[in-house]
């Protein structure tokens, strides 16, 4: 393309020398019909003709014939046209608008005069009766693909569209039909009659949008965004796109120092050497003209002229042009006088390419519309607009502002910035220090210590305040509307929400979220039960009533049995005397006492120093150790188990459990995202437990947490409520009468919130990474979970794990039955000893009394570790104390006898 103009420039400069040598310059009429109200544009197309009529070198010298013509007049519009082709038209400009244009069009087309026009035409006429239109406007479905196209590299997920008229929608018709296919929500409002565009502006901001493309004249793209900035449209969550090519020709003011994010499009460099040198030529002709508010339809004019000065030349150098009187009353062919030329010049000029012109590069298709040019993405910034990529058809790049770019643009901006903080009361994240202070000395909490973190790291300033519905953030379907912390961030209140907010997806799609600062899950808190006061006799609880009904049973049974069998034994019956191996009688010591006792030795683990000697009788005893240790170890299990239970007694421990049973009532906070998880849960349990829930009186849906822990703690045990993790630790470790049940039924974070699209997310979630990963989070998470406002530490479950120990009441029992086996035991004994005195008293002729008294006085020496056989032997006859003495001796011996037999056995053993 450049080498053939470049060419093409060089025959034309041959020609031109030749002509100019031979003092040839050929008259060409030029026709022009403006509009009233553009004189501008009148003044520019008069000062490029002339231009180029006096060029050194140049073949012809341009006469114009200039005609002025309302808005409206469609009909003179044509008649003029008409008049000019009479009085001698090599090409007609203008006007400049679609409805007196397209006459001018038709004209054009019927006498074959080459026509140009430079408006934005939404509708063009048929391409079959304006064959001789030359469009210098970018063709509609090219621009609008253009815009489609820098849409899609913005990145926009959802946007409203504001126009202001119908043609609109023809320019933005790519984006609507392209964004389709992306995902994206689109709305279209357009604007009212103005001049006042708040209604519009505070409906949008309400509906929580951020992105809007605006399309409209640059004085209303102005107004607009000069009453957007008064009710709060503007601002760094804010962008608009601005359509109108003109739009960076206005002085948009206080606009330009808004951190808001708007970006134009625009046809002409500023920077360009040829705007420059025609913004120079025409600064003495039109005041207050500049480079950034040179109008485009002067600039494409301007290039409308150079484009057919191009054409004619390449024209004449094919052919001479000779330009003819044509009316259009005489009948041609079609009925009309056509020009024999008109084709001829409409395709040379159609052909024409230039590189370089005031609208960048110019080209057009074989119905004379434009398809080449460069759209410039500006940016509005304090110092005007700057330009951050480009778009055309060809290339269709957009370089983008870099990531890092935008980053340190944002670094930059958040220093001198401060954050106004959202915030909900609720322990330990956000809580009131003291009420009567100012600003950020009012609170206290883990929050306020986050977000200060945050801000020594990144260098903003922050002001907390407390949200006035006191709600964390639903959205209500048939209001179509926000609440509580989100609402805030909606409604361009805050920069930042914090407290314990839960990123949810709902609420992931109205506002951003950094990364998560703490990590928590949904439990149960409840109350936990009372303990009721042991029984006496709770020792005996870990075994039924039947058990030890049955167990006395068996032992009375098998003592007795043991009994039977052992006199049935031969073994069990044995020498009384070792030493005589030819005994005159055999003994049994298996009377009942000593089964029984054997029994019980045996049943209480203790063991018995008797035992049986034959077969039958030592099989019944195996069986009834085997039983004894199958009894005693599951009573010493169940009694373990049984302990542990009524330490965690509990009617549930789970959710599952809870859902299952009514005589517990469960709640959540309403509004909040543990109940939004019952809602939209497709977990059957959890269903029914939010239809519970919801048909639950009086309601169970409460206000915030604190009201949950009261009415868990009044409830007695009959109400539980579904709280997140962390809330619940912190509660658990006050109020030692309350405790989690069961484990989390989800896991989630909480975040920061702000508003959608906010330029400091990375910002701030880098940096609570970063706070992450220096165990800044988990200290500032034992600072508020255990060392502030700590008034009874409980020590949580972990205590009641290890706390094995049992109370006195529990073992209570135990100590009644020693205490009544003691007694009865003294009692016996003090039966034996009466018994003895009297035996005492008759045996040694004494009277009771006596008896009693040497008795009770020997009993008492707790030293005298013997006692005499014969105690009384001296106070009776002498007779008696010999027979005594013998009988003593006798059984001496005899006990001498029996140890020595004894002795031997074992031996042989
Ligand atoms: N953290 C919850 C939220 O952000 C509120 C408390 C709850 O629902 O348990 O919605």
């Amino acid at each position: 393309m450049v080498s053939s103009t470049i060419f093409k420039i060089l025959v034309i400069v041959f020609i031109c020398c030749t002509c100019y040598c031979l003092g040839d310059r050929k008259e060409i009429p030029i026709g022009g019909i403006f509009h009233h109200d553009n004189t501008n544009s009148k003044i520019t197309f008069l000062q490029q003709l002339q231009k180029r009529s006096n060029l050194y070198d140049g073949l012809f010298y341009f006469t114009s014939k200039i005609y002025e013509v309302s808005r409206l007049d469609s009909f003179k519009a044509g008649k003029m046209a008409c008049n000019m082709t009479e009085e001698r038209v090599a090409i007609i400009f203008g006007p400049q608008n679609r409805e007196c244009s397209s006459i001018v069009s038709s004209i054009c087309h019927n006498l074959k005069i080459p026509h140009i026009q430079t408006h934005w035409d939404a509708t063009p006429p048929d391409d079959k009766l304006s064959t001789m239109t030359i469009s210098m406007y970018p063709d509609a479905d090219v621009l609008s693909e253009g815009y489609a196209d820098i849409l899609k590299a913005m990145e926009w997920k959802s946007f409203t569209i504001m126009y202001e008229t119908d043609d609109a929608l023809k320019r933005l018709q790519g984006i609507l039909t392209a964004h389709k296919t992306y995902d994206t929500t689109i709305t279209v409002r357009q604007l009212n009659e103005g001049p006042d565009y708040r209604a519009l502006l505070k409906e949008i901001k309400a509906s929580g949008e951020t992105h809007i493309i605006l399309d409209a004249s640059p004085e209303v793209t102005r107004e607009v965004l000069t009453q957007a900035l008064e009710v709060g449209m503007l601002g760094e969550y804010m962008q608009y796109l601005l359509t109108n090519l003109d739009a960076h020709t206005v002085d948009y003011g206080q606009i330009k120092y808004d951190m808001s994010n708007i970006t134009a499009l625009r046809l002409i460099n500023p920077h360009n050497r040829n705007v420059n040198r025609v913004v120079f030529d025409l600064s003495d002709k039109i005041s207050g003209i500049t480079e950034a508010t040179l109008p485009t339809e002067m600039a494409l004019l301007y290039d409308a002229v150079d484009v057919f000065y191009h054409g004619l030349m390449m024209a004449e150098l094919n052919q001479s042009v000779r330009v003819d009187s044509i009316s259009c009353e005489d009948g041609g062919e079609d009925g009309f006088d056509q020009w024999s030329d008109g084709e001829r010049l409409y395709n040379y000029i159609r052909e024409v390419q230039l590189d370089d012109g005031l609208t960048g590069p110019i080209q057009f298709d074989e119905n004379g519309r434009r398809t080449v040019f460069t759209l410039e993405f500006v940016e509005l910034v304090a110092e005007g607009f700057k330009q951050i990529s480009t778009w055309d058809p060809i290339h269709h790049v957009i370089n983008n502002k870099t990531y890092d770019e935008t980053l340190a643009q944002y670094s930059a901006a958040i220093r001198n910035k401060t954050f106004r903080v959202a915030s909900r009361l609720g322990a330990p994240y956000f809580m009131m220090a003291n009420e009567s202070a100012e600003g950020n000395a009012r609170y206290r909490g883990y929050v306020m210590d986050l977000i200060d973190e945050i801000a020594r790291h990144i260098g903003f300033k922050y002001e907390f305040y407390l949200v006035p519905d006191g709600n964390y953030g639903s959205y209500d379907k048939a209001k179509k509307k926000w609440d509580g912390l989100i609402k805030e961030l909606l409604d361009r209140n805050a920069d930042l929400a914090v407290c314990d907010l839960t990123i949810t997806f709902d609420r992931r799609s109205a506002v951003d979220f950094t990364m998560p600062f703490m990590t928590i899950g949904i439990s149960i808190l409840f109350r936990k039960p009372i303990p009721k006061p042991p029984a006496l006799f709770s020792f005996m609880a870990p075994l039924s009533f039947g058990v030890w009904v049955y167990t006395a049973t068996a032992f009375l049974g098998v003592s007795f049995f043991l009994y039977i069998i052992a006199r049935m034994c031969p073994k069990d019956w044995e020498n009384p005397h070792p030493c005589n191996p030819e005994p005159e009688e055999l003994e049994n010591i298996w009377c009942l006492k000593n089964c029984i006792w054997l029994s019980l030795g045996s049943f209480m683990c203790q063991g018995c120093d008797l035992l049986p000697k034959g077969s039958s009788t030592r099989i019944a005893t195996a069986c009834w150790w085997f039983f004894a240790l199958i009894v005693t170890q599951s009573y010493c299990a169940n009694l373990t188990a049984f302990l542990t239970n009524e330490r965690m007694d509990s009617s549930f421990s789970s959710a599952e459990e809870l859902a299952k049973q009514t005589k517990v009532k469960y709640g959540v906070v309403a509004g909040g995202s543990t109940g939004n998880f019952f809602r939209d849960s497709n977990h059957s349990t959890y269903q029914k437990m939010w239809s519970t829930m919801e048909s639950t009186r009086p309601s169970v849906f409460l206000k915030n947490n604190n009201e949950g822990i009261e009415r868990v703690k009044n409830a007695e045990g009959n109400f539980a409520f579904f709280m997140e993790s962390s809330s619940i630790e912190y509660v658990t470790q006050r109020q030692c009468e309350l405790t989690m049940v069961g484990g989390k039924l989800d896991s989630k974070g909480y975040g920061i919130a702000m508003p959608f699209n906010s330029p400091y997310r990375t910002q701030i979630s880098k940096t609570v990474l970063k706070l992450q990963e220096e165990g800044k989070l988990s200290l500032l998470k034992k600072k508020w979970w255990e060392e502030m406002d700590v008034v009874e530490k409980c020590g949580g479950d972990k205590k009641d794990d290890t706390a094995n120990e049992m109370g006195f009441s529990q073992v209570a029992g135990v100590f009644v039955l020693l205490i009544a086996g003691c007694s009865t035991a003294f009692l016996i004994s003090i039966l034996e000893f009466l018994w003895n005195v009297r035996k005492v008293a008759v045996e040694n002729k004494l009277t009771y009394t006596q008896a009693l008294n040497s008795e009770f006085k020997f009993a008492i020496q707790i030293f005298n570790k013997s006692k005499p056989v014969k105690a009384y032997a001296s106070e009776s006859s002498s007779d008696g104390d010999n027979r005594s003495i013998a009988a003593s001796m006798l059984r001496g011996a005899s006990s001498f006898l029996r140890l020595d037999a004894m002795f031997e056995k074992e031996n042989r053993l």
